[in-house]
C-alpha cells in the first residue's frame, strides 16, 4: 500500500524523479539530497510502512540483505574507510520523514561527522533494572 501524501512512496515508485542507485520489486536505493558524506544513501521500501514497527519481518530481511549490498559497492566505488547504518523511528530520535528508510553513510577518515551519543554510566543495578523492564521479569 502506498500513501497519497508521503514523498518517499512517491520516490520509491518513481512518481518523483531521484538519483537512483538500485531498485527491485521491493525497494529503490537513492541518495540521500543532504548528504552527510559523499554517496549518503537512502534504502526505501516501495510499500508504505511508517517505521521499524509496522516493517513485517521478510521485509526487514531484505533491507539489511541490501543495505549489506550497497555497502560493500559503496565501499568499493568511493573507497569509503567506514560506515554507519542509521535508521531513525519517531520524532524524538530524529525521524523526519515517516516512511520506513535506512540511512547507509559512508565514513571518510577526517571527514568531520560526530555520529554517536554521549554514554551514560549506569550502576550494575540499574542495568540490571532495565533488563528486568525489557524482559517483563
Ligand atoms: P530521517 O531524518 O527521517 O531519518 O531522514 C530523512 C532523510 O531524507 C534526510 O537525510 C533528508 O536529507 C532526506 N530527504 C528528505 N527529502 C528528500 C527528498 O525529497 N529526496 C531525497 N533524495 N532525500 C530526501
Ligand atoms: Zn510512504
Amino acid at each position: 500500500m502506498r500513501e497519497e501524501n508521503c514523498i518517499f512512496c512517491k520516490i520509491a515508485n518513481g512518481e518523483i524523479p531521484s538519483k537512483t542507485l538500485y531498485e527491485d520489486e521491493r525497494f529503490r536505493v537513492i541518495l540521500d539530497l543532504g548528504p552527510a558524506a559523499k554517496g549518503h544513501s537512502l534504502i526505501l521500501p516501495k510499500e508504505h510502512f511508517a517505521d521499524l514497527y509496522e516493517l513485517p519481518d521478510e521485509w526487514a530481511a531484505d533491507a539489511m540483505k541490501l543495505a549489506r549490498k550497497m555497502a560493500v559497492q559503496i565501499r568499493g566505488r568511493l573507497g569509503a574507510d567506514g560506515l554507519n547504518i542509521i535508521q531513525n523511528n519517531g520524532e524524538v530520535a530524529g525521524q523526519t520523514v515517516f516512511h520506513f528508510h535506512m540511512h547507509l553513510i559512508p565514513r571518510y577518515e577526517n571527514d568531520g561527522q560526530k555520529i554517536g551519543w554521549e554514554a551514560g554510566s549506569p550502576s550494575a543495578e540499574e542495568l540490571e533494572a532495565v533488563r528486568e523492564q525489557i524482559l517483563g521479569a
